[in-house]
């Protein structure tokens, strides 16, 4: 049982002031793993002003200093791999199909921000005036529970590569994850108050960071309804916003596909991290006249998305992440039923066995239509919907059809073909044939088109959400 009671501000561990509890409850098994006191608006203040103190400094460092602190973020990150990884598991549920996945990533965003500051320009000459990219100010980084080290690492490197300082308030729901990475910053030595960490509800100390004047950013990752709420929030100090929000991706199936290979793809990009992906390709569009192979083919791919204990090698679908996760869970595989769709698979209760966690059973609906509620709503869950569509132009039609636009996925044996039909899905990124290693390269950004975000993360797309142009003119 942990206790968490304090926030990370300038260059400490500070007792909150705040006094509201939350309890932390394995998804695994719903016991009482932990607590933590909930920081309030004056914690919130007090790690903004060590930021404000600390970014007349830090906005001055050298390309190279900034370099080796992202350096010493990296390495204090993967010296506790075994135990971010474990945390994971119990705190969130995480699997070992994707923990390692997580972890690391985390990690490698800082040495993937050192590589793009390697070529970046800072100043650069344009006519008569010199340009120099500034760092924008201090940093509030808000972020959910769904990938909780890596979603704040996503934000830490480019804001750090900039030279900003940073507020961050991590998801309430990872807590003792959270804590960890803390004490890796803490670890890595930067000066004091240039990482600042505060625990709290988003309604309280999000709120907070997204209306202080001090705050000139906010990086925000979460779902779409919360976003808008930190836009409007930020707009009356008119703070430059980056949103990473949600998602209904899909995955076109080409008929051109090996229909076996492209189940297995849908079913990792569907299912992946719990289901609670916001790139989740949870819409699968299928070719109508070989609906009946796709349907085979997914149960066939099935069976390898085993449901269980996470703490089980082998486990590659872990419990979602709390009560609350769980009933919307529920409530949408109700929906689809009610509305017409016929299950594949899954469906609504616990797993047989497993009713002593937060589980639900893999899903599969088919006959979907669009327009149903089930592929209109981020379910962010083990949940896919099969979509038949006639023509190559219909599947575009229906790929496109939805709010937003964050991922899409394609499947073929064509890649000419596949390139053509990703560069038509309105999306920030689109995978032909891959799934989850944007990573790989450094300068590869990723972030929304439509409701799903503004601004990207990664590479120098993401290093210049935290810098502002000065023109110079003598
Ligand atoms: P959420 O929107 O409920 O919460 C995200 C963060 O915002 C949390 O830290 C929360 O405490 C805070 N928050 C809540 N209300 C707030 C308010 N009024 N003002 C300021 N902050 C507030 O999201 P979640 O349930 O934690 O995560 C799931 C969502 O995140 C999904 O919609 C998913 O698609 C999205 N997501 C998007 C990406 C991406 O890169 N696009 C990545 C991961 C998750």
């Amino acid at each position: 049982m942990r206790h968490i009671t304090q926030h990370y501000i300038n260059g400490g561990f500070t007792k909150s002031h705040g006094t509201e509890t939350m309890d932390l409850i394995s998804p695994a098994n719903k016991s009482l793993i932990g607590r933590v006191t909930l920081g309030d608006k004056e914690d919130a203040r007090a790690a903004i002003q060590a930021g404000k103190e600390a970014f007349a400094a830090f906005s001055r460092t050298s390309i190279a200093e900034r370099a080796e602190f992202l350096q010493r973020l990296h390495d204090a990150i993967l010296a506790r791999e075994a135990e971010h990884i474990a945390v994971r598991t119990e705190e969130y549920g995480g699997v070992p199909l994707h923990n390692k996945f997580s972890i690391q990533g985390a990690a490698k965003v800082f040495l993937n921000m050192k590589k793009t500051l390697e070529t970046y320009e800072f100043s650069r000459p344009v006519g008569q005036a010199r340009v120099t990219m500034k760092p924008v100010g201090v940093a509030g980084v808000i972020t959910p529970w769904n990938s909780a080290i890596f979603m704040v690492c996503n934000k830490l490197a480019p804001a750090i590569a900039a030279g900003c300082t940073v507020v961050a308030k991590p998801s309430e729901l990872s807590a003792i994850q959270t804590r960890i990475l803390a004490e890796c910053i803490h670890e890595a030595s930067l000066p004091a108050g240039v990482i600042n960490m505060v625990n709290g509800r988003g309604d309280v100390v999000g709120t907070e960071l997204a209306r202080h004047p001090d705050i000139s950013k906010i990086s925000f990752t979460g779902s779409t309804a919360v976003g808008k709420a930190v836009m409007r929030g930020a707009a009356d100090t008119v703070k430059r916003v980056t949103l990473e929000l949600g998602g209904k991706s899909p995955h076109i199936v080409l008929d051109d596909a090996d229909f076996d290979k492209a189940a297995v793809f849908a079913l990792e990009a569907a299912f992946r991290n719990n289901g609670q992906a916001c790139i989740a390709g949870s819409r699968l569009l299928v070719p109508a006249h070989r609906l009946e192979e796709m349907k085979n083919a997914l149960l066939r791919a099935l069976p390898a998305w085993k449901v269980g204990n996470p703490q089980e090698e082998g486990t590659a679908i872990g419990p979602v992440v709390n009560e609350k996760q769980y009933s919307r869970v529920q409530e949408y595989i109700q929906m689809g039923i009610s509305e017409g769709a016929d299950l594949l698979a899954g469906g609504k209760g616990y797993p047989q066995g497993l009713e002593s966690g937060w589980f639900v059973k893999p899903t599969i609906f088919v006959n979907v239509d669009n327009d149903m509620t089930i592929a209109r709503e981020e379910i962010f869950g083990p949940v896919l919907c099969v979509i038949a569509y006639k023509t190559e132009e219909d599947a575009i039609r229906i790929a496109n059809d939805t709010i937003y636009g964050l991922q899409g996925w394609v499947s073929t044996s064509d890649l000419s073909r596949g390139r053509d039909i990703a560069e038509r899905i309105e999306a920030g990124a689109v995978m032909v044939n891959k799934t989850f290693d944007l990573l790989d390269e450094a300068g590869i950004p990723a972030g929304g088109f439509k409701q799903s975000g503004i601004g990207r993360e990664f590479g120098s797309y993401g290093l210049e959400e935290y810098l502002e142009p000065q023109a110079v003119l003598i």
